[in-house]
């Protein structure tokens, strides 16, 4: 189906938003289109809940209505919403690449990847609640910070706004609880995929991190595209995984486990300053999936599982500022002459993906001004 992205939330003027799926610049509008009353809804969450078959079938059956020309809503004058209701964000460290230089980033001096960092597929749970659709402005958020340095932490806006780039998996099908999910089912609970921008502010993380992992430095915005990629969409572009070693545990095993072939760049401020493949992930969806539900740990349908940063080897392949300035140090130039360390306020990012002819929804955002008066906390 050329053109097709995916499906998603669209309202037009006041209506009441409905289900619709992309086409290039055209959102056809499902339950108009007679695919079902599933569709006249305003969250996908309905339609993720019943199944793989089903949304095979309705994939299929867009095709044809498409194929027999019918109408759609141009996409300027529809509105994006959130396209499902988020249940659980987890986000990943899948990148082989961005663990590494984190590690030397964040850990000078000593080995970068953490003992466990090749057995298991690292992660955290993010905040669901802050998860956003493309286009919503994030506002510089404020935290404590304490450098190196620094004698005693201060409050203050973060200086250091950056950016990760990610690849994200939406869960249709609920598991029950105790019951693990395996790579080999992968397919049966996941509907499709989106792109994320996992904002993080490094001063706040830097401070906060130790020992339970990212907490205020990421909590304040994540956003994702306003279009869920089906995995039916994109059966073409499953390609090999790359070699693990040492091999992992048998539940992280699968025969025939693929990596996703999504070209990647982020632009800011109208430069291109990365770009990479997500094809490089060490850990797989699949893998990620076990790993989550191994202790018994069920998952539901909305949850939001994220790649963590997608970083290459080569520079100008890394996904996140920190990296691609190796921390503040070489900074990027941009278009008009000016150059960036970390976002300032005003400064837009989108991130794309291409998987062959599907363009996925990207990612966009705009850095809104701290709400901070200069001596008390945000109000
Ligand atoms: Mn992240």
């Amino acid at each position: 189906m050329k053109g097709a992205v995916g499906f998603g939330v669209f309202s037009v003027g006041g209506d009441a938003p409905r289900v619709g799926f992309r086409i290039g610049n055209g959102v056809l509008d499902l339950a108009a289109a007679g695919l079902g009353a599933v569709f006249d809804a305003g969250s996908l969450n309905p339609f993720l809940a019943l199944g793989r078959a089903m949304w095979e079938e309705t994939v299929s059956r867009i095709h044809e209505v498409v194929g027999a020309g019918s109408d759609v809503v141009p996409l300027d004058s529809v509105t994006s919403q959130l396209p499902f209701e988020v249940g659980d964000y987890v986000d990943f460290y899948s990148s082989l690449e961005h663990a590494t230089n984190l590690g030397r980033l964040f850990r000078p001096g000593s080995e970068p990847l953490l003992p466990n960092w090749r057995h298991l597929p690292v992660g955290y749970h993010g905040r669901a609640g802050t998860v956003v659709v493309s286009g919503t402005p994030v506002v510089r958020p404020c935290g404590q910070v304490k450098g190196p340095a620094d004698d005693a932490p201060r409050f203050g806006p973060s200086r250091r706004l950056d950016i990760e780039l990610e690849l994200g998996f939406v869960v249709g099908v609920a598991s029950r609880l105790g019951e693990p999910v395996p790579p080999s089912a992968f397919r049966d609970h996941v509907f499709g995929v989106v792109l994320v921008n996992d904002w993080s502010a490094r001063d706040i993380q830097a401070w906060e991190y130790q020992p339970l992992g990212p907490f205020l430095g990421k909590s304040f915005a994540t956003s994702i595209g306003a279009w869920v990629t089906p995995l039916a969409l994109l059966e073409q572009r499953f390609v090999p995984t790359p070699a693990q070693d040492p091999e992992p545990l048998p539940y992280l095993r699968a025969e025939g486990d693929r990596a996703l072939d999504v070209e990647r760049e982020v632009e800011l401020s109208g430069t291109v300053v990365s770009r990479t493949n997500a094809r490089g992930l060490y850990w797989t969806m699949p893998q990620q999936l076990a790993h989550a539900t191994v202790n018994g740990a069920s998952i539901r349908t909305g949850d939001l599982f994220a790649s963590g940063t997608i970083s290459g080897a080569e520079p100008g392949s890394e996904g996140s500022l920190i990296e691609l300035t190796w921390n503040g140090e070489r900074p990027v130039r941009l278009a008009d002459g000016s150059q960036r360390t970390f976002l300032e306020d005003g400064d837009e990012v989108v991130l794309r993906g291409r998987a062959g002819d599907v363009e996925l929804a990207e990612v966009r955002g705009t850095i809104a001004s701290a709400r901070y008066d200069g001596n008390a906390p945000a109000r």
